[in-house]
């Protein structure tokens, strides 16, 4: 890596923790500068010679869009959150970063500002050999900590034939997680005066079976049904409401529930499952389905994982890590776009909590796998076919 030097790399994760990027949505009070970081962003990139933008998701919620390169050839996109969560019960200055030793402190220098230096310093390093052919594009997207709408926006304007996120993982390939679907289900019970148990029916005694049935369900079906790279198929009742007084037989109750599923499960057989077990525990009762979003699965042969694997053979010198993860990120996004995603970032502790730093050597590796991985991958002769 020769066109920026450590100290460089090392100022400008230092320059990004210093500018909060809370989630303006997760904490109102403090998030109000993913402004300011885009723009930092966007000037310090042309400064290295890198072209880039500004793209607005929605007023006040950008994304910066970067690229360098001829373009004539594969596109590789490098992606990475600017948002942060908020800082409330901290116990380090979480935006003015130390340094001791390795690591370097503040709020969002693992998760993951580092994961932004690395993918900046990469272009730039690239801009500055002046030898790209095709074309590395950069989603420094908004939004990751509550929504994700920056790299739901992104897929949108831009193509690409792999993508790498950056968020931390102890320099781990991340190549598979989980996903989720959100509904809600209504039991309709019978409203009468607390005193008439001969008509009076409780949609709050129908949801006890309901609840029960789902139990029964995750702990006895789900957890059987396992992927190897991510573990068991779960759900869980998240909410309840239900009731509208004291001496009066509830006409409605109502959960939400959350399943988290797996890489090779169907939604449609997810939902059916769910359904007939609420069904079967209290008839006519409704259920919504408002929100879902898939897994992650980054296919063996596919040729981003190759180059990944060398570039970090010949950075670390031993063989890299698959893993797959239980939480969801936005590498999940760009897989249903069908772009071909997995996932390699730092080593660090402590996200979304009290003190939070990052493993300053492994963000230079990940930068240094990130340059060969992106040579090799754009010179990849199948592109020519
Ligand atoms: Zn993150």
């Amino acid at each position: 890596m020769s066109a920026l030097t450590k100290t460089e790399i090392l100022n400008l994760l230092q320059d990004l923790i210093r500018i909060p990027s809370v989630n303006p949505v997760l904490a109102p009070t403090e998030g109000h500068n993913e402004v300011k970081i885009a723009e930092f962003a966007v000037e310090w990139l042309q400064r290295h010679h890198v072209h880039a933008e500004i793209e607005y998701v929605k007023p006040g919620r950008p994304n910066v869009y970067a690229e360098v390169g001829d373009g004539d050839g594969p596109t590789l996109c490098l992606c990475a959150h600017l948002d942060t969560v908020g800082t409330d019960g901290m116990e380090i200055d979480p935006f003015e970063p130390t340094v001791e030793g390795n690591r370097v402190y503040g709020r969002g220098s693992c998760d993951m500002k580092a994961g932004a230096a690395a993918i900046m310093s990469t272009a730039a390093i690239l801009a500055a050999e002046g030898t790209v052919k095709g074309k590395v594009i950069l989603a420094l997207v908004c939004d990751e900590e509550y929504a994700s709408i920056g790299a739901d926006h992104f897929v949108k304007q831009h193509k690409a034939d792999a993508c790498i996120l950056t968020e931390p993982s102890d320099l781990k390939m991340v190549v598979a997680h989980r996903g989720f679907l959100w509904g809600k289900i209504t039991t309709i019970g019978r409203s009468a005066h607390g005193a008439r148990w001969d008509i009076g029916e409780s949609a709050i005694t129908k949801m006890g079976s309901v609840i029960v049935g789902l139990d029964r369900l995750d702990k006895e079906v789900l957890r059987e049904r396992t992927h190897p790279l991510v573990g068991p198929a779960s759900m869980h009742v998240s909410l309840v409401t239900g009731g509208i007084g004291v001496s009066t037989y509830a006409p409605e109750c109502q959960i939400q529930i959350e399943r988290r599923t797996l890489p090779n499960e169907s939604i449609d057989e997810i939902k059916k499952e769910i359904e007939q077990v609420v069904q079967a525990a209290a008839e006519g009762s409704k259920i919504e389905w408002f929100f879902r979003r898939d897994p992650l699965l980054c296919d063996e042969n596919e040729l981003i994982m190759q180059h990944v694997s060398n570039a970090y053979q010949s950075v670390v010198g031993t063989e890299v890590e698959k893993v797959g993860w239980e939480v969801w990120t936005d590498a999940a996004v760009f897989h249903e776009a069908g772009i071909p995603t997995l996932n390699i970032g730092a080593t660090g502790f402590g996200l979304h909590e009290p003190v939070e730093w990052v493993d300053f050597d492994s963000v230079m590796k990940n930068t240094d796998i990130l340059v060969q991985s992106a040579r090799t991958f754009l010179k990849d002769p199948s592109f020519n076919k």
